[in-house]
This record gives C-alpha cells, sequence and structure tokens, in this order.
C-alpha cells in the first residue's frame, strides 16, 4: 500500500496529520503489510535526514506546457521505506502550505505520485491518500490517460483528517495543469462555486472515504460541520468509515522521553512535579506546586475554540489557575495571549511558536488540558494529555466525544470532563468543576490514574468507552474490506 501525505513525522510536521503518517504505517506494518509512504522532499527537513536519502529515479512530470523536475528519494526508518518528490521550485519554501501557487505545487506532487508508480514499478494495491493535498489522485486515476498496464487494479482510499481544508484554486488548475477535460467542471463533479476543489474530487473518486472518528463522520454530513460538501458525504455514507486515530506510544512515553525535567510512571506520579516547576519556569510563572497548571498546545485558529477562551479570560483567571498557552497560527489569537500574559504576569505564559520539545514539556508539566473546540476531526492532543496525565476539559465534538467521558464523581468513571455547546461560559463552568476537584487529593490523584492505567495498558482511552473505536488490525480489515 502507498501512503501519500503532505506532512510526516519526523521529517516534517504541522499538526496531528503528520502525527498519524508517521504512526500508523508502522503500525501497519507491524501487522505484515507492505506500506510505504510518499511526501515531498520540503526544504525544511531536517539536514540529519536529508543526508540519509539516497536518490532512486529522476523524470519529468508535465504539467500542461510545463516539463518540470522530479526526483525521488528514499530512505528507511523504522521498519518503513519513505520517498520523497523533489523539486526545489516547489518545495523548497520557508513554509508548507499558504503559497500563492499551492493549486500549481500540489498539482504537481499528485502527477508526480501517479508517475512515480510506472517510473519505479511499485504498483500498489491500494493508494490511500490523505486531505487535500493529496485530492486529486483518486481521481486522476479514473483519467483516460492513467488507464496504463498495471494501474487498472490499484484501488484509493482518502481519508478526511480536516474538511475545513479543501485546496480550492481556480479552474485553470484543472485544465491547465492537470489535463482534465472541461466536461468534468461541472457541479456534480468538480465545480464548486465556480472553482476546482481538490477536496471534492477525491469524495467523488476514492473507492472508499474515511474520516478520523465515528462522531466527526456523523458530523460532516450534516450542514453544520459539512462545509458545503454534506451532500456528496451523505450520497456516499455507504462508502464512510469513521476511525478513530491513535497516538504513537513510543514516541508519547513519558517514562522515556528523554528532553522532560523528570521521567514518570503510573507508579512515579509524585515525579510530575518536576516537570510542573519546569513549565512554571519555562512560561516565566511563579513556581508553585499548589496552583493547578492548565495548557493550550494548540494551532491558534477559530476552529479549537479560542474566542471561548477569549471571551471568559477574566473569569478564568478569576479562578487562580496559571494557564500556558503554546501555539501558533492567526494573528489576531497570537496578539490576544501577547497582551494577556503581560497584564497577568503571574498568572499567563505565552509561547508563540512551534516547540515539539516544549509540547512534551507542557503535557507532562500540566494538571489540566484544555480544548474546547468549535469541531475537532479527532484530536491528538487530548490523547497526549491523557497519555502524560494532564486531564482534558473538552467541547463534546468529533474525536473529543470519542475520547473524553465525563468523570461521574459518584461512580469514579470517566477521565476528564467535558461540555456541549460552543458557549463560553459551559467552558467556564466544566473548568471550574474540573478544579474543584484539584483540590480534593484523593479524587484528584483516581482521576489522574484513570486515563493512564488505561493508556498504560494500550489504549488512549477508557475500557468502558461504547463510543470507541481503537485503530487496530480489526479495524482496518473493516476498513478495505469494503473497498
Ligand atoms: P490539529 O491536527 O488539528 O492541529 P491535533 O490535536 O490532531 O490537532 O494535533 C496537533 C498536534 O500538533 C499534536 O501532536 C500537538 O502536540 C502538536 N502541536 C500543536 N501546536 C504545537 C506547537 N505550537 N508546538 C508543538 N507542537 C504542537
Amino acid at each position: 500500500m502507498l501512503f501519500a501525505v503532505s506532512e510526516c513525522v519526523p521529517f516534517i510536521k504541522s499538526g496531528g496529520l503528520a502525527d498519524v503518517a508517521g504512526s500508523l504505517p508502522k503500525e501497519l506494518n507491524k501487522l505484515g503489510a507492505d506500506v510505504r509512504v510518499i511526501l515531498p522532499k520540503y526544504g525544511l527537513i531536517h539536514e540529519k535526514f536529508r543526508s540519509e536519502m539516497k536518490k532512486v529515479k529522476e523524470f519529468t512530470v508535465q504539467l500542461g506546457w510545463r516539463s518540470q523536475y522530479c526526483g525521488i528519494e528514499t530512505l528507511e526508518h523504522e521498519g518503513v521505506t519513505f520517498y520523497f518528490v523533489d523539486n526545489e521550485y516547489y518545495f523548497k519554501r520557508d513554509s508548507l502550505y499558504g503559497h500563492y501557487d499551492d493549486g500549481e505545487r500540489f498539482a504537481f506532487f499528485n502527477r508526480a505520485v501517479l508517475e512515480f508508480i510506472a517510473e519505479t514499478e511499485f504498483y500498489p494495491d491500494v493508494i490511500h491518500c490523505h486531505d487535500w493535498h493529496t485530492g486529486m489522485i483518486p481521481f486522476l486515476l479514473r483519467m483516460e490517460y492513467y488507464k496504463r498496464p498495471g494501474y487498472g487494479l490499484i484501488r484509493s482510499v482518502f481519508t478526511i483528517h480536516n474538511l475545513q481544508f479543501q485546496g480550492i484554486f481556480p479552474p485553470e488548475v484543472l485544465g491547465d495543469l492537470l489535463h482534465i477535460d472541461s466536461r468534468y467542471f461541472k457541479e456534480e463533479q468538480l465545480e464548486f462555486f465556480g472553482n476546482a476543489n481538490f477536496m471534492k474530487a477525491a469524495l467523488i473518486a476514492a473507492d472508499h472515504i474515511t474520516t478520523v472518528s465515528p462522531t466527526y463522520k456523523d458530523e460532516i454530513q450534516t450542514e453544520f460541520y459539512g462545509e458545503k460538501l454534506d451532500g456528496i458525504l451523505r450520497k456516499r455514507s455507504e462508502d464512510l468509515s469513521g476511525i478513530l486515530n491513535g497516538i504513537d506510544h513510543d514516541l508519547y512515553d513519558p517514562e522515556k522521553y528523554p528532553g522532560l525535567a523528570a521521567n514518570f510512571g503510573v507508579d512515579s506520579l509524585e515525579r510530575r512535579v518536576e516537570n510542573k516547576l519546569q513549565v512554571q519556569r519555562d512560561f516565566g510563572l511563579p513556581e508553585n506546586e499548589n496552583i493547578p497548571v492548565t495548557a493550550m498546545i494548540t494551532r491558534l485558529t477559530k476552529q479549537k475554540g479560542l474566542d471561548l477562551v477569549r471571551g471568559v479570560f477574566l473569569e478564568i483567571m478569576a479562578t487562580g489557575v496559571q494557564l500556558v498557552v503554546l501555539g501558533t497560527g492567526d494573528p489576531e489569537f497570537e496578539q490576544f495571549f501577547r497582551e494577556m500574559s503581560a497584564r497577568y504576569p503571574e498568572q499567563c505564559g505565552v509561547y508563540i511558536g512551534f516547540d515539539e520539545n516544549l509540547a512534551h514539556q507542557v503535557y507532562a508539566g500540566s494538571d489540566l488540558f484544555l480544548m474546547p473546540s468549535k469541531f475537532e476531526p479527532c484530536g491528538l492532543s487530548q490523547m497526549i494529555a491523557m497519555r502524560y496525565g494532564s486531564i482534558p476539559v473538552v467541547r463534546e465534538t468529533g474525536g473529543l466525544n470519542d475520547t473524553v467521558q465525563p468523570y461521574n464523581e459518584f461512580n469514579s468513571e470517566g477521565n476528564g470532563f467535558s461540555f456541549a455547546n460552543f458557549n463560553a461560559h459551559d467552558m467556564l463552568f466544566t473548568l471550574e468543576r474540573a478544579l474543584s476537584f484539584y483540590h480534593e487529593g484523593e479524587k484528584w490523584l483516581k482521576l489522574r490514574k484513570m486515563p493512564w492505567r488505561q493508556t498504560i495498558a494500550g489504549h488512549s482511552l477508557p475500557a468502558n468507552t461504547k463510543k470507541y473505536i481503537p485503530i487496530s488490525s480489526q479495524g482496518v480489515n473493516r476498513m478495505f474490506s469494503s473497498v
């Protein structure tokens, strides 16, 4: 099987997509599959990996009148073969996305993946495409010019990691770059409000569609969450599955992760306090183990519910918590948190940027993890938080709904706190409720150990979760049996 994806841990990451693309092939290969991964060779990939890559092929990709160089380089990492598509003009940039020519860059990548197959004679049974960056692959596979020997048996699976980002470009992308006949530019095909839409192309053409949690699968078939593609998703509901992502338990392991102030395990939770003091130091907050630390590690965008946090920020401060925010994104939120940390230097610590090591430290040193998302396809951060003993406070949407079971103080079941409405005060009350247990030592410890024990047992979630569908060989089989 070939995974086509635009980012992948440990080479390059901007969000959870890269985590999944890094961990799932490894697990599938352990089960006996032969999954290989292809991604762009970005200039931002660390030299350590670039120097390990070996060139296997060079060819040109025809994009309309343009003949573009395409090098294929490879390396092995943790039992997985990775291929990198090399073209410096497209991929040697200072950021992954957001360039004026993203349509052309990823049209090139999609064509390069399909040409790579014949060039290297690696004919996968399935191409598993992820998010809009690879959305044209399933569609192109059905075009006349890919009716070539060996291509006919290839099936495509497309996974929606986030329906909000669709890859919408002027219609010229289709004809001028991808040689797609104008008869396909109509509403029931590729046309999307006068533009071309990579995500839509995949939803039409993929043999099977998956998304990253059972709740999100249902949500995206409604108008509210459907991002104007709910109609197609309803039409294809028979071919749509919701399979919950998981986290890599080797990478996210507080007993082993080398960058922590103190490693700790389920029987040495008292050592967490070293991490908490470290976080307070890192964020310039008073060092005091008795003050609850609430963390957010996130892209700073509206999706993540930051409007709610901004709406009741003063009330959050009035609870007496310390809030630490590690994130990067919309300037309005970056500016807001910078201002708040200047205004509340004793209570609000902010680091604007992307820092993997610091993220581990914050997961390991915080008491609560706040994630009030407006929508959340799956969310890995809350799972990582649970793995590190930081208790999640989340909104009941998408994968947050499938992974966080609200705490019930009467029978001590549950692994976090949650609220349903996208409402700032509902979030605040839930945070206050969570904090009310912080000062009840026994209950708090039990709650902290609750998700912990189960993550140690190899599951990120409580055994009693009815909604939970783990990534397992059974889940994977179900996914492919319907292709
Ligand atoms: P999304 O993919 O929507 O951004 P997820 O919760 O699925 O959200 O995954 C986010 C991933 O990115 C997690 O591994 C999280 O720890 C990481 N992350 C997010 N922001 C930062 C940051 N500023 N620094 C380091 N890691 C971050």
